[in-house]
């Protein structure tokens, strides 16, 4: 579904991304694991348009994005969770999720507002509530509620666990789960690295700008050096 070839990513002089290829298969959970200042962010935010590639190409769905605008790019189903959340403060939680279905066309984005609410019951009882009024982990809700609302074939995930307590980060995992068990695919780029390879099809793991290994969850999780540099020894 997602093709990253050989990408090459710089701001001015300084290079933050060094020729990194990966893939996301559709229907999987591929988990991006990597310290701060790996070049997460910055994969993440060339893939959805937000910057661009001094080199290499991305495909989505066999067709060239690299060069593609941003709003092209989500409107071809592809649809990025930013890093922070960065809800719109200023405008409820249903005028929120309402900027998510912005681009669609489709008779289909009230039952989709009833889904919504169905994965995240606290969006409902705070419908009406200054999005900027939220926890920190109802913000991270609304942000994939709002995303979702896009209908993306391709979910990307900027560091989900960012700053939430325990109980949350099980709850956001466990409906990224349900995202992928409903359909949808997804891209999850995280420092949490246990829980990000617990739930993954797949893994890569990040070092300056570079994929220093690969392989399925289970195995990056019992991987030695994934053990000693992200799992605490
Ligand atoms: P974190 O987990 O801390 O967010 P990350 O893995 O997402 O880190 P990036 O934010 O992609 O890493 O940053 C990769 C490198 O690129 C870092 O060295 C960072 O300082 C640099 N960088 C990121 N954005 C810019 C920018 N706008 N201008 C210059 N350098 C940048």
């Amino acid at each position: 579904m997602l093709q990253v070839q050989d990408i090459s990513v710089h701001y001015g002089m300084i290079q933050a991304v060094h020729g990194v290829s990966f893939e996301v298969k559709q229907g999987e959970i591929v988990s991006l694991i990597g310290a701060n200042g790996a070049g997460k962010t910055t994969i993440l935010r060339t893939i959805s348009g937000l910057v661009r590639p001094s080199s290499g190409h991305i495909l989505f769905e066999g067709k060239n994005i690299e060069k593609e605008a941003p709003q092209k790019i989500v409107a071809s189903g592809l649809s990025q969770v930013p890093e922070g959340r960065h809800v719109f403060s200023g405008l409820t939680v249903q005028e929120n999720l309402e900027m998510g279905a912005f681009l669609r066309k489709d008779s289909g984005v009230k039952e989709d507002y009833e889904q919504i609410f169905k994965k995240f019951p606290i969006l409902k009882e705070r419908r009406s509530q200054d999005a900027s009024t939220l926890s920190g982990g109802e913000q991270q809700m609304l942000a994939m509620g709002r995303a979702l609302m896009s209908k993306p074939k391709l979910l990307l995930l900027d560091e989900p666990s960012m700053g939430l307590a325990p109980i949350f980060i099980k709850e956001i995992f466990s409906i990224i789960q349900e995202i992928q068990a409903q359909g949808t695919t997804v891209l999850l780029i995280e420092q949490n690295a246990k829980m990000a390879l617990s739930i993954a099809n797949r893994g890569y793991v990040l070092e300056t700008g570079k994929i220093v290994l690969e392989g399925t969850g289970q195995e990056l999780l019992s991987s030695e050096a994934v053990k000693k540099a992200y799992l605490g020894g």
